[in-house]
């Protein structure tokens, strides 16, 4: 908080429910003064404790004290999942490894893994943005917290569980999987709130209903679900079926873990806490920043971190951000709902696609469960699309092939590309424990 003061706090904060509100209120301007000097910190952080920092900072003619404003952000170097991977697996800490409390790292599908370190005063961070972001999207001190996101080196499990403790909250340290035992325990525990990824609380909600046991009946109000691109069709669908309000949370590891970004009850985009990163949003192509409130890629600077700094790093995250006030009081940016990945958008015959287009068209649609799956792949040099959807339990065999036709034509009348839909039996549809696979490109490679 550095010098600044009630005085400084926005008067239409004053009233906000919040987990920290002098911080989460605090106006744009003294915010912005705090990050500024936050970013002078990291700077010099980064530049003398990172070898390819301060390589690429000389390379851009940058020193950490030519940093006057916060728009000199745009003059630094950016980086990527990349730097990571090929300074594998501590090349870009700012910290001696005997130095750290915790190491975390990606399930490595492609590659090698990202490893991700953190100092003790970074897990004390961590665990007090999860739990402004637990307080934000509605849980409260006492509540019995359900957590089936994984425990291990994802972050998802530890971030969260460390954020419900800091709350006052009771951890249910769940993890994925064993899925008739979540149901089970979800009910006798009395939890009030589920932490998940959304396409494993959708499977929680079917088997539960295979169960014949009704989690809208049960404790269950409150689902915070991330990790994960999503729609808002599904949104509307999760909480309908586990009658719970559906609380969309971001964060990623390379940045911290859960706890970037979460949305208040108002549901109107994630509030990304600014005193401990910097936001933009830059076109893809040209780097260039966007207007506010255009779409493009995120980018995000940590402001306190000091085990792994990160400067502009480019999340492949396309959304847009809005610094307009939100109703809750809170006068951090609003980030609107990550549409996709460029990493997952697809280019189909010069269309762009990403999966969370294809799920809304899907979600709701008559016979149809809202599992699915893309494949895509190359016949004859043209880019075609298999949509692989799941009737409704209990819809006739026979009327597959309408359904299929029926979703195909609303795909393409909404989205704009020819696909081939597959509709297939019930539980055929691999079910997500954790992150839900959308797509399989079966593409050549650089082709
Ligand atoms: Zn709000």
């Amino acid at each position: 908080m550095g010098a600044f003061t009630m005085a400084d706090v926005g008067l239409g904060g004053r009233n906000a429910d919040c987990f920290d509100p002098d911080v989460e209120t605090l106006a744009r301007e003294p915010l912005a003064a705090l990050q500024l000097e936050r970013l002078r910190i990291t700077l010099r952080n980064a530049y003398d404790n990172v070898p390819l920092y301060r390589r690429r900072l000389a390379d851009a003619d940058f020193a950490p004290e030519d940093l006057r404003t916060l728009d000199d952000v745009r003059r630094l170097p950016f980086s990527a999942k990349s730097d990571l991977r090929d300074h594998y697996p501590f090349g870009l800490f700012a910290r001696p490894v005997e130095a750290l409390a915790r190491l975390h790292a990606s399930s490595g599908t492609t590659g090698k893994p990202t490893v991700v370190g953190y100092t003790k005063r970074d897990l004390a961070t961590w665990a007090d943005l999860m739990a402004r972001s637990l307080y934000c999207g509605g849980a409260r001190r006492g509540d019995v917290i359900h957590n089936a996101y994984g425990y291990g080196l994802f972050t998802g499990g530890l971030g969260a569980h460390y954020g419900i403790e800091r709350l006052g909250a009771v951890a249910v340290p769940m993890s994925g999987g064993s899925t008739e035992r979540q149901v089970a325990l979800i009910v006798d525990f009395g939890a009030r709130v589920l932490c998940a990824t959304p396409s494993y609380a959708l499977a929680i909600a079917e088997v539960a209903e295979g169960l014949g046991v009704d989690l809208r009946a049960s404790g269950l109000r409150i689902g915070m679900f991330g990790a994960e691109p999503w729609s808002e069709a599904m949104r509307r669908e999760i909480e309908a079926r586990l009658g719970v309000q559906a609380i969309d949370n971001y964060g990623l590891s390379e940045i911290m873990g859960p706890g970037v970004a979460v949305e208040c009850v108002c549901q109107d985009g994630l509030h990304g806490w600014e005193d401990h990163f910097l936001f933009e949003v830059v076109d893809p192509e040209t780097l260039q920043p966007v207007t506010e409130g255009a779409p493009g890629e995120l980018v995000i600077t940590t402001l306190t971190k000091q085990a792994l700094p990160m400067l502009r790093y480019r999340t492949r995250d396309v959304t847009r951000i809005t610094t307009a006030p939100c109703a809750c009081g809170r006068t951090h940016l609003r980030i609107l709902r990550v549409a996709g990945r460029t990493d997952d958008m697809l280019i189909v015959r010069g269309v762009n696609v990403y999966p969370s287009q294809v799920e809304a068209v899907l979600v709701g649609r008559p016979g149809i469960a809202p599992h699915y799956q893309m494949v895509v792949d190359r016949r004859a040099s043209l880019d075609h699309v298999h949509v692989e959807v799941e009737a409704e339990v209990g819809v006739p065999v026979d009327r597959f092939a309408t359904i299929a036709q029926d979703v195909a034509h609303h795909i393409k009348s909404m989205i704009g590309i020819t696909t081939e839909v597959v509709v297939k039996a019930p539980g055929e549809i691999p079910r997500s424990q954790g992150k839900a696979v959308r797509v399989r490109d079966l593409r050549p490679q650089g082709a």
